[in-house]
């Protein structure tokens, strides 16, 4: 996968007055309109994490200082050395009365360009861009007195129209951000002779540059960072910094001139609407269990924005530095020229940058060439004394111009927030249990202390019946015996009687018999009563032993809870180490994607379209796996691939992204496709209702798209078919760049042009230019110039004959109207395209008609690039046809 680098700037070259210049062409469509600014846009408002990284040049603008009462007076009978034209963005800087030269800017801001004005041209595009989570620098270049300081840090508590760049900009901060969710955090700084001393805290006069040997981000961890919370506090710490500045200034013996100054702005922000963590922990009917849905911390943006006051650019013998020993000349220096060498070696696209030769290089390391939206404003005096100073810093910004940086967001899982509501989740849960605990102790010393009772009732109730039973029948007894004595006294009392008696009647017989029957009866009923209080007392015995038996149960049931508390616990041990786990893969995945240097979900894709200006070199194959390769080893492709066709939405897109990810890995490809994923992934773009899904499988066969045997197996199921569907269906831009990524590449296939076109390949990426975003447009671009590049071959190789595809199906008036865009990549295809159709007498005659004559004399004429301008010329020489209607129009090339 080659993304071949192209630094073209837009607008860059020197133009002698008078020469006359081609329409600048449209595709100004892609810049921010809000803020009228110098900046394009970010890709889109709440960008995902698999955004990917967005082109942007380093915007200059020119601001002229007034004429000073020294000028005023020693100047008076010159004329200033520059003219500008700031409706052209133009600058004309006099070499003498009779020669000018034409430079052109972002920007250009006259004598009389207010505060207001330069802060919202320069500054306030970066600082949106900030806010919505990319670094941004600002930074002013110029001679000592030109303005640089009045520009960024004047504090206007005299007067409020003065304020700079600084204090506006934080104001700006403030007013956006969420108190209490965001934070914002300073660093003021000063760097002179190559040592950063700390302007909140001066004694701190050596602090060191730490690189992060994996990601190369550089930090200084021994600077004072301030919270800012409001404006005051904002402007206090700025006139602190100040003071300081001027005081170490005094003891360095220097001018502040001498040094630069860094003001490093960290914002912090939580991602609103993409925080939601679904943990749900039940309890019920004593039962717990815990459902942990999915994992899904918080997300923070972290962006900076740093304002660099830069040490005057005049050479040090020409603004008297005397005092200086040579050495010390060299080190005031060293920095701003080393700046100087980088920004040369960025613009001329020199494979080396020296970032590592100066720590003012190190500290700007990602503001030029990085991934940083940056604005320069260079600003020059009027004076012609000067004019030597004012040129080198307009060729200083005219060079700046051609820096392209690579911007992207910068954004992170909030683990600690994660931790912190588990860790409230638990407290509540161990809360609950103890409070569970305490009521089954409650209940089973109630239900105890009640069983109790009621067997002391019982016992009670026996004792009183049993006594009053026992004193019944002895008293009944007493009297029975009573009764027999004295029938037994009235015997011995008559002797005789009772000897005439010893013959008992027959009526005493009954009566003794009678009263033996009374006694029986009261016997029994006394035995009978007897054992009815005996069932009484076991029965009231065995309520006792059920009352135990519960107590016992209660006492189980509550060592269960014990012992599930305990399990539950267990559990939330296993969360918190998978969530470790997590956050290390989740790093692991950030490094291995910020050493891929473009943060995106699919690097193979995006690779075609954009480059990594850091050139580092990839860990692939000695680096430590990312987690995604080690999904793939531990799940198996068939499963993954399998869960595309999952029932549930959530599962399918987030297999697809998977997928995604795998198929950005040229090793992965053959077996995604030996196993069938090609196919699902048509399937998904036939079947899908999420859009997300189906720019995500898009993305997926874009990067499948790139081999050969691939192109030959999506075009036979129909692919090109359904991609102009897709095409055709979706609304985000990404979507359409997928789409437009995938076709382009098998626009590249030689074999398969008549079939593309036949199924509407061509139509569908001149659809897509609606959308009018410029990674779209770069697509549709490629994918012309794929074809027109396959078309010309076969020509020339005799396999075709007749006018192109491309001119049938109505591409040329898009390609005209393109070809010089704005944006240096999509310019590139288009001008290799036209050049392809041209070399062809077929196409001639369209070429005419529609304009594209003109287009191709001006590539010959002014391409950037020396192999396009020279295969323009060849062909415009070549082609008889053209020759002739440029004679016919007296046109020369
Ligand atoms: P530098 O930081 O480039 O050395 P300064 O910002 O200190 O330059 O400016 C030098 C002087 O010129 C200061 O007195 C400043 O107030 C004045 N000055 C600079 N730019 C302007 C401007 N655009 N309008 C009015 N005065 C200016
Ligand atoms: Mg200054």
């Amino acid at each position: 996968m080659s993304g071949k680098m192209d630094r073209q700037s837009v607008t860059a070259t020197p133009k002698a007055a008078g020469k006359p210049r081609l329409s600048a062409g449209g595709g100004g469509g892609a810049y921010r309109r809000t803020s009228s600014g110098l900046l394009p846009a970010a890709s889109g408002g709440r960008a995902s994490s698999d955004s990917g990284a967005v082109s942007s040049r380093v915007r200059v603008a020119v601001r002229l200082r007034p004429r000073n009462a020294d000028e005023l007076a020693v100047d008076a009978d010159f004329g200033d050395c520059v003219e500008l034209q700031p409706e052209l963005k133009r600058l004309k800087l006099r070499k003498n009365n009779w020669e000018s030269e034409t430079y052109e800017f972002d920007e250009v801001l006259t004598e009389f360009a207010s505060q207001k004005r330069v802060y919202e041209v320069v500054a306030k595009p970066v600082v949106e861009s900030v806010l919505e989570g990319y670094n941004g620098t600002v930074m002013a270049y110029g001679q000592t007195g030109t303005g640089k300081t009045f520009t960024l840090g004047k504090l206007g508590e005299e007067d409020t129209a003065a304020r700079g760049i600084m204090v506006r900009a934080m104001e700006d901060i403030l007013a956006d951000i969420t108190p209490e969710t965001d934070t914002v955090s300073v660093s003021y700084l000063q760097l002179y002779m190559e040592m950063i001393q700390d302007l909140l805290d001066p004694v701190n006069d050596n602090i060191a540059i730490v690189e992060d040997p994996r990601t190369g981000d550089v930090s200084l961890p021994g600077a004072t960072v301030v919270e800012v919370r409001d404006q005051k506090s904002f402007v206090d710490l700025l006139r602190v910094g100040e003071a300081h500045r001027v005081a170490a200034n005094t003891k360095l013996n220097t001018e502040s001139s001498r040094s630069h100054a860094l003001l490093m702005v960290n914002v912090r922000r939580a991602d609103k609407g993409r925080h939601e963590m679904d943990v749900s922990i039940s309890g019920e009917n004593g039962h717990s269990s815990s459902t942990v849905g999915s994992l899904r911390p918080p997300i923070v943006r972290k962006s900076k924005l740093v304002v660099v006051d830069l040490a005057g650019s005049e050479r040090i013998d020409k603004s008297g530095s005397e005092g200086h020993t040579l050495e010390e000349a060299k080190s005031i220096n060293l920095s701003l020229s080393a700046l100087g060498k980088c920004i040369n070696a960025l613009a001329e696209n020199s494979p080396h940058v020296p970032v590592r030769d100066s720590k003012l290089t190190r500290l700007l390391k990602d503001s030029f060439g990085g991934t940083a939206r940056t604005s320069l404003v260079v600003t020059i005096g009027p004076s012609p004394r000067h004019r030597g100073e004012t040129t080198s810093t307009i060729m200083f910004g005219q060079r700046a111009m051609k820096v392209e940086n690579m911007v992207k967001l910068k954004e992170e899982f909030d683990y600690k927030s994660l931790c912190r509501r588990l860790d409230i989740e638990l407290d509540k849960l161990i809360a609950e249990n103890e409070r569970q605990r305490k009521y089954f102790d409650d209940e089973v010393e109630r239900i105890t202390a009640e069983a109790q009772c009621r067997v002391l009732e019982a016992e009670g109730e026996c004792k009183t019946a049993l006594e009053n039973e026992k004193a019944k029948y002895h008293q009944e007894y007493l009297d029975s015996i009573k009764i027999l004595e004295e029938k037994w006294k009235l015997h011995q009392q008559s002797p005789r009687k009772q000897i005439k008696e010893t013959e008992p009647t027959s009526n005493e017989v009954g009566e003794v018999q009678n009263l033996l029957q009374n006694e029986k009866m009261l016997r029994q009923s006394a035995e009978d009563e007897a054992n009815d209080l005996k069932n009484q007392v076991s029965h009231w015995k065995k309520m006792e032993a059920a009352a135990t038996a519960e107590v016992v149960k209660l006492r189980k049931m509550l060592d269960t809870e014990a012992s599930q508390k305990e399990k539950f616990e267990e559990e939330i041990a296993v969360l918190k180490r998978q969530l470790l786990q997590l956050s290390l893969d989740a790093d692991e995945t950030r490094r291995s994607l910020d050493r891929d240097g473009s943060g995106k979900i699919f690097p193979g894709f995006d690779s075609l379209m954009s480059h990594s200006r850091n050139s580092q070199p990839r860990e692939q194959s000695n680096g430590p796996k990312t987690p995604i390769a080690k999904l793939f080893e531990q799940v198996g492709l068939q499963k993954i691939l399998s869960l595309l066709e999952s029932e549930e939405p959530d599962v399918r897109v987030h297999a697809v992204k998977v997928v995604a990810n795998l198929a950005a890995e040229e090793a992965n490809q053959e077996k995604i496709v030996e196993a069938g994923g090609l196919t699902s992934l048509l399937m998904l773009l036939r079947s899908s209702e999420d859009e997300t899904i189906r720019r995500v499988a898009a993305g997926a066969i874009a990067n499948l798209a790139m081999n050969e045997t691939n192109q030959d197996l999506i075009m036979a199921q129909g692919g090109v078919t359904l991609l102009s569907m897709t095409a055709s269906d979706a609304e985000d831009p990404q979507t359409l760049r997928m789409v437009a990524g995938a076709i382009a590449n098998l626009c590249g296939n030689d074999k398969l042009q008549t079939r593309l076109r036949g199924e509407g390949g061509i139509k569908a990426l001149l659809g897509m230019v609606r959308c009018g975003h410029p990674d779209v447009l770069a697509q549709v671009a490629r994918g012309i110039a794929n074809f027109a590049k396959c078309e010309s071959r076969a020509a020339t190789h005799g396999n075709r004959v007749g006018k192109s595809l491309l001119i049938d199906d109505g591409a040329l008036p898009w390609i005209v109207k393109n070809a010089n865009n704005e944006a240096a990549l999509i310019r590139r295809h288009i001008e290799l395209a036209l050049c392809h159709l041209a070399q062809h007498e077929v196409n001639s005659k369209d070429i005419i008609c529609e304009g594209a004559l003109w287009e191709l004399v001006r590539i010959s004429r002014d391409c950037s690039r020396e192999d396009i301008r020279m295969l323009a010329y060849r062909t415009l020489t070549s082609s008889p046809t053209l020759q002739s209607e440029m004679r016919r129009l007296r046109i020369e090339c």
